[in-house]
């Protein structure tokens, strides 16, 4: 008996609804298997995944070398915890602190973004209750995201976020993301971390302006707070570079990386250098799961593969085409007013709230895309994309946003 691709997505709808907490808005879509940009669905029809699952498979999906990574890794030894040592999770420690340029780089691993970035929350605390008991508040900016674990959904500069789990912890003072006046006022001896996004990710694929950035370290210079930048997203070669502060005018003491630290298996970490890496002391924090030996050796092999590929170099090529291409669309193409972002995390500014029906359009053309904000759409290939999907990509956008102009009139 075959299955037709509805009945085969209805039934696991039917299933979601019944037994799946629902917590999240889903796309009609259901997929059954991955290949490097491609996700096929169970009747085994093609989508081209500009989306990576949120800028998780940097190397497209199951890439072969991570795949015999996790696969050996998973027939050797699997799990012991931390009260022992194993080699993946020391080899990826010195790989992390290579990567991002920091040679008395530490690293705690966590499972997530938001675990990753409790912890760099905790270790700012420490840091800061040492110099006063008082000094445990968290400057963060607008339109921000952090994660969703209380502390971390408090940082997300999002007040519709919080408004159903009030009362949160209190400690977030949060300040346009543009303002580096309002900034530096609201760093005060009470602040011990200044908590960023290098480009906001959630927020709308927004660069943080450079004077911002350097407000925010001078002010933790000046206050002794961590500048934690957050590059749960931006990390890994997504923006063209190991991470997006090496192309910015600042070093945080901090760095947290996350969703393609593993392409698509559950890991976290939280990386400090200095004064920063003497915060924690044993017991301080801990996590049953953290330095996993086969989520571990995943992202080592996710490192190699980013180094042998030159793919970092690969996603600021690709970006710039895409840009270009896009921005020779203004004027030609229906709502296209610009594009922002840096490597291969792009916005495409639109000049009506048409995002959501250009998302719907572009997955009726069998493109992956999200609407980011009401008014940009998120694109966020594969670093790993090969330039013929990039013309497939760039047709299917072109046809949607005609279709999304159609239906309007
Ligand atoms: C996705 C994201 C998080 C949260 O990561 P989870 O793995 O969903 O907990 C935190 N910060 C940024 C910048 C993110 O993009």
């Amino acid at each position: 008996m075959t299955t037709t691709v509805s009945s085969a997505l209805r039934r696991a709808q039917q299933r979601d609804a019944a037994h799946v907490l629902p917590t999240y808005g889903r796309k009609p879509l259901a997929f059954a298997r991955g290949e490097g940009t491609a996700l096929f669905d169970h009747d085994g029809r093609p989508y081209l995944d500009f989306l990576c699952g949120l800028a998780v498979t940097n190397l497209g999906h199951s890439h072969p070398a991570v795949a015999a990574a996790v696969a050996a890794q998973a027939r050797t030894l699997v799990h012991t915890s931390n009260l022992y040592l194993t080699d993946p999770m020391l080899d990826l420690a010195e790989r992390l602190a290579r990567i991002v340029g920091w040679e008395d780089g530490r690293t705690f691993f966590a499972q997530c973004g938001a675990t990753a970035n409790e912890a760099a929350l905790k270790l700012a605390r420490r840091h800061g209750k040492r110099q006063d008991p008082a000094k445990v508040r968290v400057v963060t900016l607008s339109g921000s995201f952090h994660g969703r674990t209380l502390a971390t959904l408090e940082a997300t500069g999002q007040p519709e976020k919080h408004a159903p789990f009030a009362p949160l912890p209190g400690v977030v003072d949060t300040v346009p993301f543009d303002d580096a006046g309002a900034l530096a006022d609201a760093v005060t001896d009470r602040t011990c971390a200044v908590l960023l996004e290098i480009v906001q990710g959630e927020g709308g694929v927004r660069p943080v302006p450079d004077d911002v950035l350097l407000a925010a370290r001078e002010a933790c210079d000046r206050h002794g707070a961590l500048l934690i930048a957050d590059e749960v997203q931006t990390g890994m070669g997504r923006t063209g570079s190991w991470f997006a502060f090496q192309d910015s005018p600042v070093v945080p003491d901090v760095v947290t990386v996350a969703k393609a630290l593993a392409n698509g298996l559950p890991i976290g970490a939280c990386i400090a250098h200095g004064v920063a890496a003497g915060a924690f002391a044993p017991g301080d924090h801990a996590t049953t799961f953290g330095g996993n030996p086969v989520t571990a050796a995943a992202a080592n092999a996710v490192i190699d593969a980013l180094t042998d590929g030159d793919l970092l170099a690969r996603a600021r090529t690709v970006g710039a085409r895409l840009t270009a291409e896009m921005e020779a669309g203004i004027g030609e193409l229906p709502f296209v007013a610009g594009v922002r972002g840096r490597g291969l995390l792009l916005g495409i500014e639109l000049d009506e709230p048409v995002a959501a029906d250009l998302e719907d359009a572009c997955r009726e053309r069998y493109l992956l895309v999200n609407a980011v904000a009401p008014d940009v759409l998120r694109l966020a290939p594969p670093l790993t994309v090969q330039d013929q999907e990039v013309d497939l990509a760039l047709s299917a956008l072109a046809a949607a946003l005609r279709d999304v102009a159609e239906a309007r009139r």
